[in-house]
C-alpha cells in the first residue's frame, strides 16, 4: 500500500505502443515486487490512441497516467521521419512535463524519470527537480552497444555507413553490414540521423540504463555493456518483460477459438507488429506462399501501404477491411487450413497458445521477446526501425530464426516464403531453431525470479531509488 514513504517514479514513454508496452511491464514489477507508485507521463501530438488508452486504464491504482496537452508538430515538413517526430514531440512538450514533474515532486517522494529511446532531453528538467534520470531501453543490448558506440563511429566514418565496404564491428556483437544499421542511420543528412546522434551522446548523462534483454540471449553485447569505461552509466539487463496481458480477453476476431481446434504446434502466426504494412504485390505473393506451404496459418492482414513499411505506426487501424485486396479465391482455397483477421490479434495469448508452433514476424523487439517466452521459433521478415539488426542477430548469432530473404527488387517472393514456412514446420533446420527456442524459454523464466539475474538487476536500481530517500 503506498504511504508517505513510498518512492515514486515518473516514467516518460514515447509515442507507440510498441515502446508503452515494455515500459508498462517495468512499471508493474515496480509495483508490485518493489512497492513503488509510479506515473506515466505521456507526451503526444493528438489525442491518445485507443489502445494507449485501454492499456493504461487496465492498470493497477498504483500506476497513474497523464496524458500531457498535444503539440503542435504542423511546420514539421512532410515526410519527416518517426525518430524527428518523437523527438520533437518531447522537445516540444519540455514545459508540460515541467509542470507534471512539479506537481509529482509536490506530492510524492519522486526518485527517478525513466525514458525511453528519445526521450532524453527531459533530462534536464528531472535534475531541476533532483530526481535522477534513467533510460529503459525496449530494444537489444546490441541496439543500445550500437547507441553507445555510435558517436566514436559517426567521428570515425565519413561516408554513408550503407556505402561501407567492410562490416560494422558493434562492441560485443556480430559483425554488421551498414545498410543493415537501424534506419535514422541510413541517411546522416536526415534530421532523423541528428536526433539519434544528438541522443545518443546524451545516453551518458543518464544515471543507468535498463535494457529489455538478458545474459542468456545477448551474454556477449551486455558484456561489453558492462566493461568498465569513464563516464559509461551503469546498464542493467532487466528483460525479458513482455506483454502477459490477460485483460484483453475479448477475442474479437475469434482467432483464439480457431486456434482451440488446431493440432498442437500446427499453426504459423504471421503479424508484423503494430505499425506494419506490406505493399499490394508484397501481400500478394505472401498469400500465395502461404498457400504453397500448405500449413496452416493465422495471418493478421492490415491493407497494402505501397509507401511507407511503418504506416500504421501510430495508429493501428487498417484502412480498408474487409480483405478485397487478397488474391482472388485465397480466403475460400485455405478456407479451414487459414484464418485471417483484420489489423491486430492478442497476439500475448496467441503465442502462448499450444497449437502455434511458429511466427514469421517483422522482428519488432516485444514480438521476439514474447516469442522467446513462449519458447516460439521464428522466420524473419524485418522491415522498419532497428529490425533489421534484429533479424541478423536472431538468425545468424543466436540461431532461433529462418529468413524469408528479399529478391534484387525488395519483393520475398512466394517460393521462398513457402520453402521458409515448411522449413520451420516440419524441416530439420526448424527442428534446430525449435530447440535453441526452447532452452531460451526455460533460461528465460529463470532470469526473472528473485535471484535470476534480471530480477536481480531490477531490485539494484530499486535499491538505488530507495537510498535516496534514505529506506
Ligand atoms: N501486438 C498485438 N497484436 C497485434 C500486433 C501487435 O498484441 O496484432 C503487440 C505485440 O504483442 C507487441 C507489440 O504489439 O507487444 C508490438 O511491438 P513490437 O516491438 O513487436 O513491434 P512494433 O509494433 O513496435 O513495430
Amino acid at each position: 500500500m503506498a504511504t508517505a514513504q513510498t518512492p515514486h517514479i515518473a516514467i516518460l514513454p514515447s509515442p507507440g505502443m510498441g515502446h508503452l508496452i515494455p515500459l508498462v511491464e517495468f512499471a508493474k514489477r515496480l509495483v508490485h515486487q518493489h512497492n513503488f507508485t509510479v506515473t506515466f507521463v505521456i507526451p503526444t501530438d493528438g489525442s491518445p490512441s485507443k489502445a494507449q488508452k485501454s492499456t493504461l486504464d487496465s492498470l493497477p491504482s498504483s500506476i497513474d497516467s497523464v496524458f500531457l496537452p498535444p503539440v503542435d508538430l504542423s511546420d514539421l515538413p512532410e515526410g519527416s521521419k518517426i525518430e524527428t517526430v518523437i523527438s520533437l514531440t518531447v522537445a516540444r512538450s519540455l514545459p508540460f512535463i515541467r509542470d507534471a514533474l512539479k506537481s509529482l515532486a509536490a506530492r510524492t517522494k519522486l526518485v527517478g524519470l525513466v525514458v525511453d529511446l528519445f526521450g532524453t532531453d527531459a533530462f534536464d528538467v528531472a535534475r531541476e527537480f533532483n530526481v535522477s534520470p534513467y533510460i529503459f531501453f525496449p530494444s537489444t543490448a546490441m541496439t543500445l552497444s550500437l547507441f553507445l558506440y555510435l558517436p566514436k563511429l559517426d567521428q570515425m566514418v565519413s561516408c554513408e555507413y550503407r556505402d561501407l565496404p567492410e562490416m560494422v564491428r558493434i562492441p560485443g556483437c556480430i559483425p554488421i553490414y551498414g545498410n543493415q544499421l537501424l534506419d535514422p542511420t541510413q541517411d546522416r543528412k536526415n534530421d532523423s540521423y541528428k536526433w539519434l546522434l544528438h541522443h545518443t551522446k546524451r545516453y551518458r548523462l543518464a544515471e543507468g540504463i535498463m535494457v529489455n534483454s538478458f545474459v542468456d540471449l545477448e551474454g556477449g553485447a551486455i558484456k561489453a555493456l558492462q566493461d568498465k569505461e569513464p563516464g559509461k552509466p551503469p546498464i542493467y539487463p532487466v528483460g525479458p518483460l513482455v506483454n502477459v496481458d490477460s485483460s484483453s480477453k475479448a477475442d474479437g476476431s475469434g482467432c483464439l477459438k480457431w486456434l482451440d481446434g488446431q493440432p498442437h504446434g500446427s499453426v504459423l502466426y504471421v503479424s508484423f507488429g503494430s505499425g506494419g504494412t506490406l505493399s499490394y504485390n508484397q501481400i500478394n505473393e505472401l498469400a500465395l506462399g502461404l498457400e504453397m506451404s500448405q500449413q496452416r496459418f493465422l495471418w493478421v492482414v492490415r491493407s497494402p501501404n505501397d509507401q511507407v513499411a511503418n504506416a500504421t505506426f501510430f495508429s493501428v487501424q487498417s484502412q480498408q477491411d474487409p480483405f478485397d485486396f487478397l488474391p482472388k479465391g485465397f480466403l475460400e482455397r485455405t478456407k479451414g487450413r487459414g484464418l485471417v483477421v483484420p489489423s491486430w490479434a492478442p497476439q500475448a495469448q496467441v503465442l502462448s497458445h499450444g497449437s502455434t508452433g511458429g511466427f514469421l514476424t517483422h522482428c519488432g523487439w516485444n514480438s521476439a521477446l514474447e516469442s522467446v517466452v513462449n519458447g516460439v521459433p521464428l522466420i524473419a521478415w524485418p522491415l522498419y526501425a532497428e529490425q533489421k539488426m534484429n533479424a541478423v542477430m536472431l538468425a545468424e548469432d543466436i540461431k532461433v530464426a529462418l529468413r524469408a530473404k528479399p529478391n534484387e527488387n525488395g519483393l520475398v517472393c512466394r517460393d521462398e516464403i513457402a520453402k521458409a514456412v515448411k522449413g520451420l514446420m516440419e524441416g530439420e533446420e526448424g527442428k534446430g531453431v525449435r530447440n535453441r527456442m526452447k532452452d531460451l524459454k526455460e533460461a528465460a523464466a529463470k532470469v526473472l525470479s528473485e535471484n535470476g539475474s534480471s530480477g536481480k538487476a531490477l531490485s539494484e536500481v530499486a535499491q538505488k531509488w530507495r537510498n535516496q530517500i534514505g529506506i
